[in-house]
């Protein structure tokens, strides 16, 4: 072999590794599994995603752990919901000491107030923090995102620019989807229940109306009088169906039932992804998943 062209090789060869390794992923954290998955599709081979809320989890609800601090102090950028969706969260970055960017996803979103309070016990004005229940808030949360990527690894941003492009156009694709899924319902069967008020977003966007016996967070208590009004209710509007959460217990919903004979149709990725392999592994698999358990058991 000609000396120059072997050497040629060789430093090829050698530099092959060296920028892999040289590119080593930038390390982000997202508070729970639907923001982490938006992250990683924007973020690609680029950057290594942790959640601290993971699939099936409750995030109105959870208590950080000293590993979280070290994740989230090992982190170049924070990724949260905001909305007052994570209560914890600004202890546990004080906490770890933590002194990079905590970008809030739902910046820039119309925020829903809890309006027409039907059952006592609701918070009256509250924000709703389930912005992501639509697909024009994804977007919204998806350039956030891409421009916070931007900033914490400008040598990347070619890379990010094309993920957010190519995602938000399967965002407006399944948005299309489920119009067109929801056209197909009658009138007088558009109205459900769940456990608690996860889907105003859902509900605002496509034409629905959810009630639940608990209000915007998991942690408020169910009161008797709760859920008698609410029975009362979808006895007078005969509401067809009722749907579990992945994230909450399903007893009060089953007594519900019970007293009303509207049937279970199925559970709702609420708050948090279904574990890989699950139905709802993606946030696009999630909006799928939920709009076709809707539909399925509204139509019959
Ligand atoms: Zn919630």
């Amino acid at each position: 072999m000609n000396r120059r062209i072997f050497l040629g090789l060789t430093t090829a060869l050698a530099i092959l590794p060296l920028s892999a390794f040289a590119q080593d992923r930038l390390p982000v954290v997202a508070s729970f599994s639907i923001l982490g998955d938006m992250v990683a599709e924007v973020g690609g081979d680029r950057v290594s995603v942790t959640t601290l809320v993971g699939p099936d989890g409750d995030a109105h609800v959870y208590s950080p752990t000293p590993a979280d601090a070290q994740t989230v102090a090992a982190a170049k950028a924070v990724f949260v919901n905001g909305m007052g969706f994570e209560g914890w969260l600004d202890r546990l970055i004080e906490a770890s000491e933590y002194a990079g960017p905590v970008v809030v996803a739902s910046e820039g979103v119309k925020a829903l107030e809890m309006a027409n309070d039907d059952h006592a016990g609701h918070d009256h004005g509250a924000i709703d923090p389930h912005a992501w229940q639509s697909t024009d808030n994804a977007k919204i949360y998806v350039s956030n995102i891409a421009a916070a990527l931007i900033a914490a690894d400008p040598a990347g941003e070619e890379v990010y620019s094309t993920n957010a492009v190519a995602y938000l156009a399967e965002l407006s694709g399944l948005d299309a989807e489920i119009q067109a899924a929801m056209i197909a319902l009658p009138e007088n069967r558009r109205s459900v229940v769940t456990s608690h008020d996860a889907f105003g977003y859902y509900a605002a966007a496509y034409g629905m109306t959810f009630h639940a016996p608990e209000g915007l967070s998991t942690e408020s208590e169910v009161s008797a009088a709760d859920v008698a009004a609410l029975i009362t209710q979808m006895k007078a509007e005969a509401i067809p169906a009722v749907f579990m959460e992945n994230i909450t217990d399903s007893r009060l919903l089953e007594q519900i039932t019970a007293e009303t004979g509207a049937k279970i149709g199925g559970t709702l990725f609420s708050d948090a992804l279904s574990p890989e392999g699950g139905p709802a592994s993606t946030y696009l698999n999630m909006m799928r998943h939920n709009t076709t358990t809707l539909t399925t058991a509204l139509a019959e």
